[in-house]
């Protein structure tokens, strides 16, 4: 009981705090001939919560996905390309409530949720209530590529995805013990008091600044636990979880989605810089501080420019995340962000 006031005063105190200073975000000087940033999902964590060997399995599926990403950039690899290809690594890696491993609804089946968009052509493709495809990032990046529309959900989606030779996957490959403990003890604590923010997230996403200096963002989810059928989360809609324009920034979200959608995070990140001349650093702290936190949501965002600065902002206590850039890499974890 007492541990989960303290929790929920640090929740709120955090929600309520105003942009600290940085500590992981690059010195808005650079220019850098690629960058990538990546997340696997914020929530109120720290590293008393987290056994040693969960850390060890989420730093080395952080750091495979960093290093394929890296791999690419520096073959030479289209943003948009290198997006989907991490995504895609994630989505096969049960840690992470995406693709496998994705939550269960209230209904007990998954709902998948997608969004890629290149800031080259300011295209994009964007998926919801997909269900039965193995990579919904590449079912948004056909829609991106081969419909003259943006976002597909539920049926028509999966429709879509068939037309296009998607992958399948049965019910099975979605179904993973850690995703149906949480939706069993959500489902007895129903009516009761709410299911734990953090037993309900592990959003993936990833920004990128290729060597043509085009940025792209990807973002991968299977929502909230226990969500309601015909849910929409952040994580497909573009400007709200996804955005990237080569004029400003890519920029890719997780947290609780509701208050990202009422903020429109991303595209107010974008905004801020393009109309604001803000950096980005400037720009991602104020939106998820003095924007969405600010309303009570929690979360964070992983965001590149085109000079290669990167930055990684949450007003959750932590966000796995990882990035790297010609002048160095990490995979971090814990937070809270601004604090040493
Ligand atoms: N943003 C996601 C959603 O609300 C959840 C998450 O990021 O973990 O669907």
């Amino acid at each position: 009981m007492q541990t989960r006031i303290i929790l929920g005063l640090a929740i709120l105190l955090n929600a309520c705090q105003s942009s600290p200073e940085p500590i992981e975000g690059q010195a808005q000087i650079s220019t850098r001939n690629w960058a990538i940033a990546i997340h696997g999902g914020a929530g109120h964590f720290g590293e008393e919560s987290l056994s040693p060997e969960l850390q060890e399995l989420y730093t080395a599926s952080l750091e495979a996905a960093l290093y394929l990403g890296e791999t690419q950039l520096i073959a030479g690899a289209s943003a948009v390309d290198v997006v989907e290809v991490v995504v895609r690594l994630l989505e096969d890696d049960s840690l992470f409530n995406a693709g496998r491993g994705a939550v269960f609804t209230a209904e007990g089946t998954h709902e998948l949720d997608a969004s890629i968009a290149d800031g080259a052509s300011r295209n994009c493709g964007a998926v919801t209530g997909l269900n039965g495809y193995r990579h919904p990032i590449s079912v948004a990046r056909a829609i991106m590529d081969s419909s003259e529309h943006v976002f597909f959900s539920g049926h028509g989606a999966g429709e879509f995805a068939h037309d296009q030779g998607a992958e399948s996957a049965s019910s099975d490959w979605f179904d993973t013990a850690k995703a149906y403990d949480r939706y069993v003890g959500a489902a007895e604590r129903e009516g009761d008091a709410p299911v734990p923010l953090d037993e309900k997230r592990g959003t993936v996403g990833c920004v990128v600044l290729d060597q043509n200096g085009h940025l792209a963002a990807a973002t991968s989810t299977g929502g909230m636990t226990y969500k309601r059928h015909g849910r929409i989360g952040d994580s497909p809609i573009i400007g709200a979880g996804t955005w990237a324009d080569d004029r400003s920034c890519a920029v890719s979200a997780t947290g609780w989605g509701e208050y990202f959608i009422r903020t429109g995070v991303a595209q107010d990140i974008h905004a801020q810089m393009l109309y604001g001349g803000k950096s980005l650093e400037e720009a991602c702290r104020h939106t998820i501080f003095d924007e969405m936190g600010a309303l009570g949501g929690d979360g964070g965002v992983v965001a590149v420019d085109a000079q290669g600065n990167i930055a990684l902002v949450f007003n959750s206590t932590g966000m796995f995340r990882a990035y790297s850039h010609p002048d160095g890499r990490d995979v971090l974890m814990f937070g809270p962000y601004g604090q040493p």
